[in-house]
């Protein structure tokens, strides 16, 4: 590592264009380096889900060379409905050295934008509608990507909520609704996490574009989070020279291919040479380059070695695959099943075979492999039961009406000759995607009418719902006798899918976001705005997710924090202990059925008197702990002033206020199993 001095003398030594070189891209995923001084060009990739495929320097031309095949990870939902810190640092670890073995000195990740509405494209790259949650899971996949010597970059700052106007959409919302909900997953990524880089959003907010917002730059990043790392533009999201060299920006990134005509570029040289901008503004800019590289170890050449492909990292994703799988409906105990007993199953549904690693926009990847379910299935049961498939549906583009009516009878023939019928069905990379929003709620291509008509023929129905955000599951619900919620899993993804079916795996998933009965049901969509015009309304203020769907009595159709298990948990014996260094809480839960497994215990808040509106509940804390069958286990957590806070609207500051809180302990958020007053 270099000393600080060293960093200042390196600076001194350069002159103004190599200065410039380093604070635009001169490559569509790298900046230029300072040859002669031994300062490396700063090379990066996306992204959220494993490290992209290369593209050549100045083009968006795919390199072809297949050496770029890297582990697909599974998406950033998947993890957070896995609600395990554990999982999300060994994810980092491995993402960041992937990252690392392919060249990279800054990963493009983790998302972890709210999830505001079920229709936002690029739902899948992020994590939640809950803020905690997003904070639990993003620090350790910070942690893990940066012990690689590469630096994570949390994105997009900031209120990057819907793809419908990415470009130019304004958002206006309240102060309360940043400080509560669209801020705290950034600010532990900056103050917890120390991510070395953050990439500043697409959008406006409040009139200025987030790599112009003086507010966003300076006032909250700089100065509130003491934050000491390299903002990064997304690729072409700086509009202005200098409103966004003076504002904070520090390096803009783009997709266009004449490098030199980058507001960072020529524009930015002139100014500085005729006085229209300080010197020293550039200079800060570098000088935060230089220290994310002496950081990373890139000047002193003693750089940690990455590493791809390794069944570690395939085993860490198989692992992390099999506990986000959520589990909402087992009537009849109708799962596990019983492989040893199974002789024949029918298969239906695009998603069985449809591999998911090269779409979505720029979190594609070129997957060393990826198992679909079907052959997750068939790998499993390895040839001891007759597996017959159909499509049932297709997403082909433009296609007849009869196709569908085809393809239906097809399914419905296979269905009623097995004894099973697992559907596999959900979205893909045409709706869960960038650079668009999804304009329905329902299933697309028929799916509903579908599963209607082949549980009219056969009623074990599994259905297997693979998305990377909220649909309309009520006709799903309605006709399977078991109903599991899938994401984009990862290249081990149909083999964790297997194990959970088959009872290898007892599932421990929860939902990170709450899935409605209908679209309006969400607060973006009736009381907020969504996707707005040239603005966007936040209207809804705070009460986003579960915060609107509990405040005010909304029945969703499985809620925040939902998950089913195998084998059932007993929660018992709640404590809470009010000292001088804060508040503990400690319970017990019980494996009470016939299985081992893992559970999610969840801590909420709830303030019963507010002087200012408050959600009926708000995260606060959770464990996953795992139990054999029959054991108990005791669990603690702590809780702070800060957890007790809001921001006040009234006096623009964050409050305790004095009073009576009741501690909610439950295994999701509708299922509050103890609970317990307690005075502040
Ligand atoms: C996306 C970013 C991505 C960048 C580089 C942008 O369009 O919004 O998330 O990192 O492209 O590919």
């Amino acid at each position: 590592m270099l000393t600080e001095i060293q960093i200042k003398k390196l600076l001194d030594q350069m002159n103004l264009e190599e200065k410039i070189g380093m604070i635009h891209g001169d490559e569509i995923f790298a900046t230029k380096g300072v040859k002669r001084l031994n300062i490396p060009p700063l090379k990066m990739s996306d992204g959220p889900r494993g490290v992209r495929r290369e593209f050549v320097g100045k083009t968006w031309q795919g390199k072809e060379l297949s050496d770029d095949s890297v582990s697909y990870f599974l998406s950033n939902t998947a993890l957070a409905a896995t609600w395990s810190k554990e999982h999300a640092y060994t994810f980092g670890k491995a993402l960041g050295a992937e990252a690392r073995s392919r060249g990279k000195d800054v990963i493009l990740a983790p998302g972890v934008n709210i999830i505001r509405s079920p229709l936002c494209g690029r739902n899948f790259e992020y994590m939640s509608e809950d803020p905690y949650l997003i904070k639990e899971i993003t620090v350790p996949i910070i942690n893990g990507i940066q012990e690689n010597d590469v630096a994570a970059c949390v994105k997009h700052f900031a209120v990057n909520n819907q793809e419908t106007d990415r470009l130019k959409v304004n958002v206006e919302t309240d102060q309360r609704s940043l400080e509560e909900i669209y801020f705290p997953g950034f600010k532990a990524a900056v103050e917890l996490g120390k991510s070395y880089t953050i990439m500043g959003a697409y959008n406006k907010l409040h009139g200025d574009y987030c790599c112009e917002s003086e507010y966003l730059l300076k006032d909250i990043l700089r100065d509130r989070w003491n934050y000491d790392g390299v903002v990064i533009s997304d690729w072409a999201a700086c509009h202005s020279t200098k409103k966004a060299a003076e504002a904070g920006l520090d390096i803009e990134m783009s997709v266009a291919t004449d490098f030199d005509n980058y507001y960072f570029a020529d524009n930015l040289y002139n100014m500085v040479e005729k006085g229209e901008i300080d010197q020293s503004v550039v200079d800060e800019k570098v000088l935060h380059i230089l220290n994310l590289m002496n950081k990373l170890n890139m000047l002193d050449g003693t750089r940690k070695k990455g590493s791809r492909n390794t069944s570690e990292h395939q085993l860490g994703i198989l692992r992390a695959a099999e506990e986000s799988i959520v589990l909402l409906e087992n009537k009849d105990n109708i799962l596990p099943l019983d492989a040893a007993k199974l002789k024949s199953i029918a298969i239906i549904g695009e998603n069985a075979v449809r591999a998911h690693a090269s779409g979505g926009g720029s979190a594609e990847i070129r997957a060393l492999y990826e198992h679909t379910p079907l052959a997750g299935i068939s790998m499993y049961l390895g040839g001891n039961a007759e597996i017959a498939y159909a499509k049932g549906y297709t997403s082909e583009k433009d296609v007849d009406k009869h196709r569908y009516f085809d393809l239906r009878e097809e399914a419905r023939r296979i269905a009623c000759a097995h004894d099973l019928v697992i559907f596999i069905g959900g979205l893909n990379h045409e709706h869960d995607v960038e650079g668009k929003d999804r304009v329905e709620y329902a299933l697309p291509y028929e799916q509903d009418q579908l599963i209607e008509a082949i549980s009219q023929v056969n009623e074990n129905l599994i259905t297997i719902n693979l998305s990377g955000s909220a649909v309309d599951l009520s006709t799903t619900k309605r006709c399977s006798k078991a109903l599991i919620q899938t994401w984009y899993n990862g290249m081990e993804g149909g083999r964790a899918l297997a194990n959970v079916l088959f009872g290898d795996v007892n599932p421990s998933g929860k939902l990170p976001f709450t899935f409605a009965q209908k679209l309006d049901d969400y607060s973006s969509h009736s009381i907020g705005e969504f996707p707005g015009g040239e603005s966007v309304n936040y209207n809804e203020s705070i009460f986003v997710g579960y915060r609107h769907f509990d405040t005010r009595n909304i029945q969703p159709l499985y809620a925040f924090g939902y998950g089913k298990s195998y084998t059932e948990y007993e929660y018992s014996n709640l404590k809470i202990t009010n000292s001088a260094d804060g508040i503990s809480v400690s319970f017990d839960i019980k494996n009470t059925g016939e299985y081992d497994g893992k559970e999610t215990a969840q801590l909420y808040i709830k303030q019963t008197k507010c002087t200012e509106p408050r959600p009926e509940k708000e995260l606060k804390g959770f464990a996953k702990i795992s139990l054999k069958k029959g054991e108990m286990k005791g669990i603690e957590m702590s809780l702070s002033d800060e957890d007790f806070s809001y921001f006040s609207s009234q006096t623009n500051e964050w409050v305790c206020e004095k009073g009576e809180f009741e501690i909610l302990i439950g295994s999701s958020s509708d299922d509050i199993r103890i609970k317990r007053s307690i005075k502040l």
